[in-house]
């Protein structure tokens, strides 16, 4: 069983019981007492959880300034009683006898908080050569691929071993660690208090990735961009598997912004032994280079997402050996299934609506696509004319007719359905609204579309809704392309309900 440990910096005996109990009352299996700056032991006989004592000097990025054998008699006496004492590999070459001066198991720990050790075997060989009964091993993630080395570490493990990668490109190593049979992983009491960069709260750990549901069979699933930390992704698809009980687990994965930088994850992840990656939504800046990928490796692509030129899903099929990929945008089925389950009408039905598109960015590229290719007469409006015309012609006549008017003219035009796809509206700039103080004619049959979610309602849909028109929000938008994303990875119907309200609930702790 991996345990997962609460980290406390110690300021005083109180605080360390203080925030001990908390921990545990959180889930924590052990703590890790901190106690880099005390000048005095304490007794931690009657914390009633585990502990793991630890006082790290200055040099291993600590905060301990004292001579090491003063360092390590405080150690000694306060880890009397402890589970665990925590102590460097550098500390057992630079003081003799350390075992006997601490009296207890020992964790035998290396970190860099720079970069990955160029000697990182060197130093397990040291570990596993040594005195200590745990090895742990924790570097500053240069890439997301360093997780895959400490993953390795762990799959080759000869005593039980921490291996953990720092920082935001480093946060799997610690969400996956159960997974790959790690002694234990940090999770930090609460945001901003860790110890180390990368810690995940211990209730974000439990709730949101999953931790008491994650075992070794557990499949991975994630979404790849940059930036990635405030995606709303991991909350809705986690929640998803939760309520399904299918045993998977999605997470962040920070892939730096370039092709190859995306190739170089996609060519690690994907084969990687023991990982069972099994899907992955692609969003900003790699969606045209998972198409661009998929199409080098004959991957099967969705044809509509070929035409328009991204792919938001990945799903990866692993079946006697063989891995085989496919591609496809949600994003466009999502627009399309928004619309059409308003309008209580099948996709073919949107033949015969006229509808403006606001934005020839890629989420109007999208719906452009997507509505032509149903026969909709679509205009576009863009603040940068020659972008729309652009559009335009590259999708008229497809199947619908395709053109573009001029952004002053929006308000003039006769559209059943107009879908805003700037960020006009989007927080912070909520005063903005395309429609800006005029509004087009608009009956109890219009809809306005608005793909901008943060915040959920906007001044454009509070214009459609004082003008009697029909609305759809960007939220249902969000929650379709994941419920779609689950479908593909998971053959099962998405609890869109509840998906609904862990996005809601996102973007009101967000307001
Ligand atoms: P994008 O590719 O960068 O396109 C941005 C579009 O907004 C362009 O057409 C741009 O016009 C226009 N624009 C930006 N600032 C403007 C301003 N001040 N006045 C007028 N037009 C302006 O972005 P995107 O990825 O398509 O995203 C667009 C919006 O859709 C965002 O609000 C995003 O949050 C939302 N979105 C929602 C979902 C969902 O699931 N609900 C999914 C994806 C995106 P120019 O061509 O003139 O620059």
């Amino acid at each position: 069983m991996t345990l997962l440990c609460v980290p406390i910096f110690v300021r005083d005996a109180q605080q360390a019981r203080r925030d001990t109990a908390l921990a545990a009352e959180a889930g924590a299996d052990i703590v890790e007492l901190r106690i880099d700056e005390m000048t005095e032991s304490f007794s931690v006989n009657s914390f009633g959880v585990p502990c793991i004592v630890t006082n790290r000097p200055t040099w291993e990025g600590g905060r301990c300034e004292l001579a090491d054998e003063d360092r390590l008699k405080i150690l000694a006496k306060t880890a009397d009683g402890a589970a665990y004492a925590d102590v460097e590999l550098e500390t057992l070459h630079r003081v003799a006898g350390v075992p006997d001066k601490i009296g207890r198991p020992l964790i035998v720990s290396s970190h860099d908080f720079q970069t990955r050790p160029a000697k990182l075997n060197n130093l397990i060989i040291a570990m596993n050569e040594g005195p200590g009964a745990i090895n742990k091993i924790a570097w500053a993630a240069r890439t997301v691929r360093d997780n895959l080395e400490a993953f390795e570490i762990l799959q080759r493990r000869d005593k039980p071993t921490i291996a953990l990668c720092m920082g935001e490109a480093g946060i799997i190593s610690r969400i996956l660690a159960k997974k790959f049979g790690a002694f234990l992983t940090f999770a930090s009491l609460e945001d901003g208090v860790g110890t180390a960069p990368g810690q995940v709260p211990i209730a974000r750990m439990k709730r949101l990735y999953r931790w008491d549901s994650i075992g070794p069979q557990t499949k991975v699933y994630g979404v790849v961009g940059s930036p990635i930390a405030h995606s709303m992704s991991p909350a809705i698809h986690n929640a998803a598997f939760d309520q399904t009980g299918i045993d998977g687990v999605y997470v962040p994965l920070l892939v730096n912004e370039g092709y190859e930088s995306f190739k170089a994850f996609m060519e690690s992840f994907v084969p990687f032994e023991g990982l069972d990656l099994s899907g992955l939504s692609i969003t900003i800046p790699h969606k045209e280079n998972a198409l661009r990928y998929l199409t080098e490796k004959g991957g099967q692509i969705e044809p509509l997402a070929q035409r328009i030129g991204a792919v938001n899903t990945i799903a990866i099929d692993r079946q006697n050996g063989s891995v085989k990929l496919s591609g496809r945008s949600t994003d466009y089925a999502a627009i399309l299934d928004s619309i059409t389950n308003k309008l209580q009408a099948a996709r073919e039905d949107l033949a015969q609506f006229r509808v403006a598109v606001i934005g020839a960015g890629g989420t109007g590229r999208t719906a452009v696509a997507a509505l032509a290719h149903y026969g909709a007469t679509v205009v576009v409006y863009n603040r940068t004319r020659d972008r729309a015309d652009a559009l335009a012609s590259e999708f008229n006549g497809k199947t619908g007719k395709v053109v573009s008017a001029p952004m002053e003219k929006l308000c003039d035009s006769c559209c059943q359905i107009y879908i805003n796809t700037t960020s006009l509206g989007m927080h912070p700039n909520m005063d903005a609204s395309p429609f800006d103080d005029s509004v087009p004619k608009l009956s109890p049959d219009s809809l306005i579309f608005d793909a901008v979610y943060n915040p959920i309602e906007t001044k454009l849909l509070r214009q459609a809704q004082n003008a009697g028109a029909k609305t759809i929000n960007g939220v249902e938008m969000f929650v379709r392309q994941a419920a779609a994303q689950f479908e593909t990875w998971t053959g099962k119907s998405a609890p869109m309900d509840i998906m609904r309200n862990v996005v809601v609930d996102a973007l009101s702790m967000r307001a």
